[in-house]
């Protein structure tokens, strides 16, 4: 990878293009190339794969990417601020690194990948719930994807990995947890971004199952868990009087007790009463 070395650092690049963080757009750089490696390694063996980044922005984790041995990088940047820096990388990148100006959640990314893929992004964090969301709930399982590596405020890595009895679980765990097994591998301060963001961030690394973990329909199993954690303060029997008239004896067949709360009902609970409502 001698030709990627003799790139500049990534504060040279930032001071050569101009890229003053721009906060409309999620702008916190990584700029330690140590660091983005290491994220690029949380990943796993990229050798074999094409790799889907969000917000390349600068390139940091876009040259770790490359210098793991990513097959092939396709990179989706909103700010066409940064595509001549992209485009440094990519001359130097042996035709392993494609990068297409525009907005993530407008692209078909897919189409543009050939299995296997793994989604790797320091992702802006005002659209990185949106994404994740469509990534874990596809309308086809399993999805183009094998696995996702991706950064996030520590606070919501933490609602992803939650398990029940805690605030933090609720419907991000559900959704995230039926279809993936997810696991925060790396912690980061502030500082480790230029700017520093107010909080903490996580690496969260899901990867995919090959079948949900419990049977349930997606859509029974989304309007379930959402009416039970919109309230959930309320004991079950409540929240979900809209989900069925006879919603006490449903929750009893599953050996819910409606008395209980959302937050203490498993996965395999939830998957269980979606089942039971969907009879
Ligand atoms: N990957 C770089 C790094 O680690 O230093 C930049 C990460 S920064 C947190 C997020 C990046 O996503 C920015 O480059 C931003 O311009 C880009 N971005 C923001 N919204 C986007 C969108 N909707 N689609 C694609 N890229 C977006």
């Amino acid at each position: 990878m001698s030709g990627l070395d003799d790139l500049p650092s990534l504060a040279r690049v930032i001071a050569n293009h101009g890229l003053a963080a721009k906060k409309s757009l999620g702008q916190n750089f990584l700029l330690d190339l140590n660091l983005t490696e290491k994220i690029a390694r949380q990943a796993g063996d990229l050798r074999d794969c094409d790799v889907l980044e969000i917000g390349p922005g600068p390139g940091g984790l876009t040259r770790g990417l490359l210098s793991q041995g990513a097959r092939r990088v396709l990179a989706v940047e909103k700010d066409a601020r940064c595509l001549p820096a992209l485009a440094e990388i990519a001359a130097l990148s042996d035709g392993r690194l494609q990068v297409v100006q525009g907005d993530a959640l407008d692209i078909d990314a897919a189409s543009m990948l050939t299995p296997p893929v793994r989604i790797i992004a320091n992702l802006p964090y005002n659209v990185g719930t949106e994404l994740l969301v469509r990534w874990l709930d596809p309308g086809v399982w399993p999805p183009f994807w094998q696995s996702l590596t991706l950064m996030f405020q520590r606070e919501v890595a933490e609602r992803i990995v939650a398990q029940p009895g805690g605030k933090a679980y609720g419907r991000l765990a559900i959704l995230s947890q039926w279809r993936t097994t997810p696991r925060i591998v790396m912690t980061l301060p502030p500082e480790a971004f230029t700017p520093a963001p107010k909080v903490h961030s996580a690496v969260v690394h899901f990867t995919r199952l090959d079948e949900p973990r419990f049977p349930a329909d997606p859509k029974v199993l989304q309007r379930v868990v959402a009416m039970a954690f919109n309230q959930r303060r309320k004991m079950l029997r409540a929240a979900l009087k809209g989900a069925a008239p006879d919603i006490e004896d449903r929750l009893r067949s599953v050996g819910i007790p409606p008395t209980e709360r959302a937050e203490q009902v498993s996965l395999e609970g939830f998957c269980a009463l979606a089942r039971a409502l969907e009879n």
